[in-house]
């Protein structure tokens, strides 16, 4: 897993998503001095290529400014270690001059839409379509490569067709989010998917995409079919993330991950104290999370699909002790029984797609590729990503 720092400029949003569990009203906005903290936290801090992903929150409410001074400081301040640059926000705030210097950084953005306009409003709130959609062409306009993330809610999921197909006659880059039971949510099941019919979905997607391959991108079946080849997480999802990946709140405070930004109790310290790997990983959080990598090691040591999977996102398997309040390990990532289908999946498809390019050799059918009508899982698993 390679070094990334999430900055989260603000947890402040102007969207009001029904499930978004993220988004702080009255968050303050980071100052460039703790841009200027964060420098010298990770000049000492690792000496290994770095990604700096902007997130929130909203990202583009610190506005212009703030990224002509931020930007030049991270690149210049630590040009021994790389730095890269990527993006995530609703778009609503890109102007020309914010996607001028973007591209300067030829920094990629993600972005959210959950699918056609009256289905994306009904989850994100009116005028959310429009808004982004008008982000959307500024950013083009300069360059800018935009993916977008389209979260399958337990009311979306019953339009996956509409949904994949507007991504289709739209030429849009496709990832997928499952909507998850939120640690911060009152009700935290309400948009949350069943782990089986998400499993469901993912091999919707993999037929879907292999009958128009080369028309459409779906990252989560890239990786999934990345991950069973390589036998390697190739995202967070599928990795020890911990102790490669952190954030950096408003206030400079750190955490293991952004969505973890603003929940006190797991700051693992601040910039401006310049933590060292030591100290951070004697934090709280970090032990917390420790535990969730050794509860892996001991409860999914039986797994075919455990070097590839690793237990899961550990902020999906954190639950809420209701007498405690705390957090606590209680389980792997609940969508442990999609990963499941969807490996077993791929894995049962490509050896199917080996074993007979093996049995029309034998018996002399020609070359393999000769035969092969339609592009199959192994098309997917060489692509370049
Ligand atoms: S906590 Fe989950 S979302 Fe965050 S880096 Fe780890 S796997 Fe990814
Ligand atoms: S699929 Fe489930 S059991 Fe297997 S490694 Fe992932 S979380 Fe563990």
């Amino acid at each position: 897993m390679a070094f990334h720092v999430m900055i989260i400029p603000t947890l402040g949003c102007p969207s009001e998503c029904n499930y978004c569990w993220s988004s702080q009203e009255g968050s303050p906005v980071m100052s460039v001095e703790t841009v200027e903290e964060i420098v010298n936290w990770l000049k000492t801090f690792r000496n290994e290529p770095v990604t700096f992903t902007f997130h929130g929150g909203e990202p583009l409410l610190a506005g212009l400014d703030f990224y002509k001074k931020a930007l030049p400081m991270l690149k210049n301040g630590l040009n021994d270690l790389k730095p890269a640059f990527a993006l995530q926000t609703n778009l609503w705030n890109m102007t020309d001059e914010l996607a001028e210097l973007f591209s300067e950084y030829n920094i990629p953005i993600g972005s959210s839409l959950d699918g056609p306009k009256e289905l994306n409003d009904f989850q994100r709130g009116k005028g959310y379509y429009e808004r982004t959609m008008r982000g959307y062409e500024i950013a083009k306009a300069h360059g800018l490569k935009v993916s977008f993330i389209s979260t399958f809610t337990s009311y979306s999921i019953d339009y996956k067709e509409d949904i994949f197909n507007f991504f289709l006659e739209k030429g849009l880059t496709l990832k997928l989010h499952p909507a998850l039971p939120s640690l911060r949510s009152e009700d935290p099941t309400k948009w949350a998917i069943d782990p089986q019919k998400y499993g469901e979905l993912l091999i919707y997607l993999l037929d879907k995409y292999l009958e128009n391959m080369g028309e459409i991108e779906i990252m989560n079946i890239d990786h999934l079919c990345k991950c069973v080849l390589t036998r390697r997480g190739t995202v967070c999802t599928y990795v020890d993330c911990m102790g490669d990946t952190f954030a950096v709140g408003p206030d400079g405070s750190i955490y293991p991950c952004y969505r973890f930004v603003g929940m006190p109790e797991y700051v693992m310290g601040n910039v401006s104290d310049h933590p060292t790997v030591e100290d951070l990983s004697k934090s709280a959080p970090a032990k917390l999370l420790d535990e969730f990598k050794e509860y892996v090691d001991k409860e999914c040591k039986r797994c075919s699909y455990m070097k590839f999977c690793r237990g899961g996102c550990p902020y999906n398997a954190l639950k809420i002790n209701e007498e405690t309040n705390k957090a606590e390990i209680d389980g792997v990532d609940p969508h442990c029984d999609a990963y499941k289908i969807i490996f077993k999946e791929i894995t049962d498809r490509v050896n199917k797609e080996f074993l007979s390019s093996q049995g029309m050799m034998a018996f002399g059918a020609g070359k393999p590729e000769e035969k092969v009508q339609k592009p199959g899982i192994m098309s997917i698993m060489l692509k370049r990503i």
